[in-house]
């Protein structure tokens, strides 16, 4: 971690979720590796009663079923809990960086900051999104609205199997590092490997046993595939955003920001003063942004700093994968491929980073 993210706001939190000295507590290998001991397992018909017993004490988010989509839902009554999924739509930045966040509510002098009373426990995300979720962390250190909600949460991550468009193994993230349980699916039953004193908090359900197992168990969200060549990409980016490439894909390309708001990672935002017909009450919301759109780099006396789509799409991906690695050591893409599957214009981030490594951009 650079040294100028090590904060004593970042110190605390660090160690409330992993302990003291720890830190961040660094992954498995990866590598597979023959289990014959005693080990942690939840069978999946204990799944829907576990969530039932730890709504009493946390407010859960897991995804849930619409249609042929998923969303990260707050879990309540009977709604049913779906972990064999592909990926949601919006990701689980969105419960910590709400898309409409209420910062303070004022009326005349008056001014109340909305408290949060409850641990957020985020159940079955992908180890991506965890991924993603310690690099907001980052970004948001100083933000109280954020750190909040964050500080002591849980975050219960579970095997990938099916992510259209992913390519997290091509990226040299080391998933598991942001989770405090790990649940391994092996078919009847998942394999529960506590990684924070926070995930062992919940191994003391009564849901979890243990169990003799011998089994191939492959720890990490990892599978040793190519990774991509951060460096050809950086420098093919910092060329400038006249080149063909920006041009080719501005052609295709709508403007409409879709991109940033479901990326796990984009956390552009804008700040918005409503006042009620009293003239003296009122709200004060952060609401999500995207460098993408053209009102984004308007200014004062309707001057644009970034007019041409081109720029904009060009500084999107500049942010992501030269800014962030200067100025905080880790690139803004988890490779979720959530910007793939939902763009209308059918532009692929994946081709793309594959032409920039190779200098063909
Ligand atoms: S979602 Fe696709 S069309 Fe919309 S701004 Fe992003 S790249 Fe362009
Ligand atoms: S840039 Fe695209 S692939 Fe990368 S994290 Fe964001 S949505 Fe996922």
């Amino acid at each position: 971690m650079p040294e100028k993210l090590q904060s004593s706001f970042w110190a605390q939190f660090a160690e409330s979720k992993f302990g003291p000295n720890k830190k961040l507590i660094v992954s498995d290998s990866g590598d597979k590796v023959r289990i014959t001991k005693m080990t942690i397992i939840i069978k999946k018909e204990n799944i829907a009663p576990l969530i039932k017993d730890l709504q009493r004490k946390y407010d859960v988010y897991a995804p849930v079923r619409k249609g042929d989509l998923y969303l990260f839902e707050e879990i309540k009554g009977k709604k049913k809990i779906e972990l064999d999924y592909s990926t949601t739509i919006l990701p689980p930045k969105n419960i910590f960086f709400p898309t409409r966040h209420t910062l303070m509510n004022f009326n005349k002098n008056r001014v109340k900051i909305p408290k949060f009373r409850r641990r957020i426990l985020l159940f079955g995300i992908h180890p991506y999104d965890a991924q993603a979720l310690l690099i907001l962390d980052g970004i948001f250190t100083d933000d109280p609205h954020y750190s909040e909600r964050r500080k002591n949460s849980i975050i219960v991550t579970v095997n990938d199997k099916r992510t259209p468009n992913a390519f997290y193994t091509e990226l040299d993230h080391n998933y598991n590092r942001a989770t405090d349980l790990f649940l391994e699916d092996t078919g009847d039953f998942y394999i529960a490997t506590p990684k924070t004193k926070f995930g062992r908090e919940i191994l003391n359900s009564k849901f979890f046993e243990e169990r003799k197992i011998n089994t191939n168990n492959k720890a990490s969200g990892k599978s040793g595939s190519k990774l991509l060549n951060l460096g050809g990409i950086k420098s093919s980016i910092e060329k400038g955003a006249d080149r063909k490439i920006w041009a080719e894909i501005a052609e295709k390309c709508l403007g409409c920001g879709i991109c940033s708001y479901v990326c796990p990672v984009c956390h552009c935002f804008d700040i918005e003063d409503k006042i009620n017909l009293d003239k003296v009450s009122g709200c004060r919301c952060r609401i999500h942004d995207s460098c993408m759109l053209y009102e984004f780099s308007l200014i004062l006396g309707r001057i644009n700093f970034r007019e041409k789509l081109q720029d904009r799409i060009h500084n999107w991906y500049h942010h992501k994968f030269v800014r962030a690695p200067l100025e905080r050591g880790v690139v803004d893409c988890v490779g979720c491929g959530r910007c793939i599957t939902f763009c209308p214009a059918g532009i692929d981030i994946k081709g793309i980073l594959n032409r920039l490594q190779s200098g063909t951009g």
